[in-house]
Formats: C-alpha cells, sequence, structure tokens
C-alpha cells in the first residue's frame, strides 16, 4: 500500500464529486484526478523516474502541478517544488544538490533549464504549461489512465521543500508520507473540514501551506476548491460566496480590508478565514472581525513541520496568538542555551516534536543533528512563550528570517551577492515593518571610500541574480555596521533605526 495516496483513496468521495473548479471555469472530479494522476504517474516512470528518484518542478500554478505532484506520490517517487520566481543561478545549486531524475519546466522556460539539466546528469527535463500544452502533457495524454501505485511505508520520502539557509545554503526538508497524512487527518478534524467544504485557493503549491496545508486537508476531506492562479482581490470577492473556507496569508487578509467589498454580506457563506506562514498584525484580526463579524483563525507551522498550533475552531480564537499545540505535536518553551524547560510567561525558544516533524535535511547529516535536541525535539528558531491558558505567541525569529508577502527571505543570501560587487565593503540585510508586504526586504550598504555606488548601482545588480521577492525594496549606506563585542553585526539596532520607512 501506498501510504499517503492510500490515506486519499480510503477518504475520495464518488467519482463525479468535484475537486478543482479553476477560475476560468474548468471543472475536474475527483475521477478525473484518478485518471489524470495515473497517467501522469504513467508518463514519469516512462522517462525511467523509479522509487525514491526526485521530481523536480517549477511550474506555474496550474490543476497539472498538483496532479503532477500527487502522482510523484503514486509513484513512489519524491516530489520538489521549486519556487516559480528562481533564476537559473538559482536553480543551477538545487538541482545540483537535489540530483533529480527528471526536471518539469514550464515551456519557455526549457532552454536554460535543459542545459542545467544535461550538466547535471538528469535523465530528462521536460515541459508543462498552464493549460493542456507542453511534453510532459503530451506524454500524459497518450499514457493509460490506471496506474498500480508503488508502495510506500509511513517513512518514505514523499517530497523535499527547499528552505533558505542562514548560512547561504538552501536545505532541503525531507518530509514522509506520514509526516504529511498524519497533519492532514488533525487538521481536517481540528479547523471541520468536510465533504461540502468549497476552499478559496489563492496561495501558491510550491510552498508547505498551499501545497500541503491546503491541498492535502481538501483531499483528505473529500472536498473542492476555488484555484485561482495568485490572490487577486477582484477575483477573491467575486468567488467568496461559492466558498466556504479560505487559507491565506496575512498579506491576504490586510489587502482584504483595504477593500470595500468586504462586508458581512461578502463573507456570509464563509464558515473559516485561516491566516498563517507570517504573524498577523493584531490590528488586521480586530479590524477583519469589525467589518465581517468574523474572527480570522491564525495557526504557525514551518516547511521543516508542517502545522504545529492553531488556534481553536470553538472556544477563544485570540489575536496576536497562534493557539495551542495540534493534537499529537509536544510544544515545549526553553531556555536556547541550556536547553532548560520555561515558566509560563516566560519567552525562548519553541521546540517541537511530533509525527508530523521532518526526517532531516537532504544531504546534511551534520546540520540535521544540530537542529534537534537529544531528547528528539526539533529547536525551530522561533522564539515565542505559552500563558497561563496554554495559549502560545511567536515573539520574534531567531534566524534573522525575513518574511516579506509570506515568503521567507534568509539575509545572508542576498548579503552575499551584494558584497560581492565592487565598491562595496559588506552588507546587512534586514526586515522592516511594510504595511503591504509584512516586512519589506532592506538593505545597509558600507562602501568603500570614494566608491562610486548608490542604491540604483545595487538594485540594478541584483535584478535577474536574485529572485524579485528577494531583492531589497531599499538600499541605505552607512560608514560602519554596528556590531556587539563578539564582533557579531546588531541587526536590532538596524531594524530600530530603518523601522519607519515604509510607513
Ligand atoms: P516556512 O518554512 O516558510 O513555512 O516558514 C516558517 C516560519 O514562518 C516559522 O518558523 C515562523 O517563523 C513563521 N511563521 C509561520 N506561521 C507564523 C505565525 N502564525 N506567526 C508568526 N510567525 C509564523
Amino acid at each position: 500500500m501506498n501510504h499517503l495516496f492510500g490515506e486519499i483513496r480510503s477518504h475520495m468521495p464518488a467519482a463525479d464529486t468535484l475537486f478543482i473548479e479553476t477560475s476560468a471555469g474548468l471543472k475536474l472530479s475527483y475521477g478525473q484526478m484518478m485518471s489524470a494522476t495515473a497517467r501522469y504517474a504513467n508518463a514519469l516512470v516512462g522517462l525511467g523516474v523509479k522509487p525514491g528518484d526526485r521530481v523536480a518542478v517549477q511550474l506555474e500554478k496550474s490543476p497539472a502541478g498538483l496532479f503532477i505532484y500527487l502522482a510523484c506520490v503514486r509513484a513512489g517517487a519524491i516530489y520538489l517544488p521549486l519556487n516559480t520566481a528562481y533564476t537559473l543561478n538559482e536553480l543551477d545549486y538545487f538541482i545540483g544538490d537535489a540530483e533529480p531524475a527528471v526536471v518539469i519546466c514550464d515551456p519557455a522556460k526549457h532552454a536554460g533549464i535543459a542545459e542545467l539539466g544535461a550538466r547535471h546528469g538528469v535523465k530528462a527535463v521536460v515541459t508543462h504549461g498552464t493549460g493542456m500544452d507542453g511534453t510532459l502533457f503530451d506524454l500524459a495524454a497518450a499514457a493509460a489512465p490506471d496506474f498500480a501505485d508503488v508502495a510506500r511505508g509511513p517513512d518514505d520520502l514523499a517530497a523535499i521543500l527547499y528552505t533558505s539557509g542562514t548560512t547561504g545554503r538552501s536545505k532541503g526538508a525531507m518530509m514522509s508520507h506520514e509526516n504529511l497524512a498524519s497533519n492532514a487527518r488533525v487538521l481536517v478534524d481540528y479547523w471541520r473540514f468536510t465533504g461540502k467544504d468549497v476552499l478559496l485557493h489563492a496561495l501558491p503549491i510550491f510552498h508547505t501551506h498551499g501545497l500541503f496545508v491546503a491541498t492535502n486537508v481538501i483531499l483528505f476531506a473529500g472536498a473542492s476548491m476555488l484555484f485561482l492562479p495568485k490572490f487577486d482581490a477582484d477575483e477573491v470577492f467575486r468567488l467568496l460566496p461559492k466558498a466556504t473556507a479560505m487559507m491565506g496569508v496575512p498579506t491576504f487578509y490586510f489587502r482584504m480590508l483595504q477593500d470595500e467589498r468586504l462586508t458581512p454580506e461578502a463573507t456570509k457563506h464563509m464558515r473559516l478565514f485561516i491566516s498563517g506562514s507570517a504573524p498577523l498584525l493584531e490590528e488586521t484580526h480586530r479590524e477583519f472581525e469589525r467589518k465581517t463579524g468574523l474572527r480570522i483563525l491564525e495557526r504557525y507551522g514551518m516547511t521543516e513541520t508542517n502545522m504545529l498550533t492553531s488556534n481553536p475552531y470553538d472556544g477563544e480564537r485570540v489575536a496576536g496568538t497562534v493557539g495551542f499545540p495540534l493534537p499529537g505535536v509536544t510544544l515545549r518553551v526553553v531556555n536556547p542555551e541550556t536547553g532548560e524547560k520555561l515558566a509560563t510567561e516566560e519567552i525562548g525558544m519553541i521546540e517541537v516534536s511530533g509525527p508530523n516533524v521532518f526526517k532531516g535535511y537532504w544531504r546534511m547529516p551534520e546540520k540535521t543533528k544540530s537542529e534537534f535536541r537529544p531528547d528528539g525535539y526539533l529547536i525551530t528558531g522561533d522564539i515565542g512563550k505559552i500563558d497561563a491558558k496554554g495559549y502560545v505567541s511567536i515573539v520574534g525569529r531567531g534566524k534573522d528570517l525575513v518574511i516579506t508577502g509570506g515568503y521567507n527571505v534568509y539575509p545572508k543570501e542576498i548579503e552575499v551577492e551584494i558584497d560581492q560587487l565592487p565598491g562595496v565593503v559588506e552588507s546587512a540585510v534586514i526586515g522592516v515593518p511594510h504595511p503591504d508586504f509584512g516586512e519589506g526586504v532592506t538593505a545597509v550598504v558600507v562602501a568603500k571610500k570614494g566608491a562610486q555606488i548608490d542604491e540604483k548601482a545595487v538594485l540594478g545588480a541584483l535584478d535577474g541574480k536574485l529572485a524579485k521577492f528577494k531583492q531589497p525594496k531599499r538600499v541605505f549606506f552607512l560608514d560602519d555596521l554596528p556590531r556587539n563585542t563578539m564582533g557579531k553585526v546588531q541587526k536590532n539596532i538596524l531594524r530600530e533605526q530603518y523601522k519607519a520607512i515604509y510607513s
């Protein structure tokens, strides 16, 4: 039996039940999902994909992207989604590190990626557009519509999701079948999803939120989704009356609040708005309730763990908190240096364990070891506390991560690029409050004496080298970076100094 897909099958509604409706009006049933995923699985096997092989995918969002994810699971392969914003420069690292058997990309990107594939010994680089186009689509169309799922156990890998690394190197988080299945099981129950639900899906599907949280929950509930290529306020308000639930990043809710179409009437069929991936401002939480009468349910998770905590469905949803540890998840707050457990309301490092916690970083056994305590708890890198009622709050991030529009940006990766520019001594990249993106990526640069370098030159040099969302929104110049006695750059001082630049 295939652990994850076997469980999806066990929850499967009647074949003619709607699974996905796109914003263009295309309707796909569970029966069509079964035959499409079988066709893609057959096509991948035909290209030489064997159980345990990685299949790297960089595709614009479309139902085919989800079918390819499920096809990989059925074929016992490891699905490896890549952010569509990644440049060839960045893909070179991922393909070299993951050594996928097959890479699937947009037809327009084929030439560059095929060249990378050839260099890294990839068996085939095939294409898929957002419709019925691309070489993989053609192979799938010609393949059989049924497939015998490859047997996989709970600990076998279903996916690798790359997260950025503070050292500048991205790490591949290895997710097992049971990591994904256990979390979907819990969330369906905790958030009360049933076959009657219609989820408004406007998240990207290369990230855990839109891929696993949203899709696996819908599949385990036998429910359906309204599938938008991206968040677009007009489309969201047009489709809201057909939906019952939405999952979003805080930016979605911030944008909806700016819109006069957000009324109790517009949301009257909605039973649940869920927010996560970045902190939801308390003000957004309260304003949303004031305008709709509905309280957003905030939850907390990370790529490496799936979902960890959630505000309750029935109980009090407290603004500024991420709720309680989910059933099966154990969460503690400890002194980061000693590992000693802290008391209620004391701030420290959040550590977690549970069947949802990943299997480690791909080909980084030492890094993996250093992220876990000897008793098996994962050190999340998030700083937080637990109150007397058991609600968890995230106070900050230990790792200096910047979260912009729901995407994680690790400063080091950008600093390395800036530091290479002629005329630059060093740089520090920070996230500062931004009304639209939550945080705006901001660079502080120390230039060589007399160097002819300015904001425009730095931004121009980074364009095309880094994904758009990672590029700084502003660049400032200082004579020196503030440092502590240990020589570490004090980013907190910089954050304070530039905190009002986007307001
Ligand atoms: P990712 O791996 O991209 O899902 O990012 C995980 C990180 O996002 C976590 O380690 C947290 O720092 C942050 N995060 C996720 N959800 C929340 C939340 N509700 N509030 C604050 N931070 C969050």
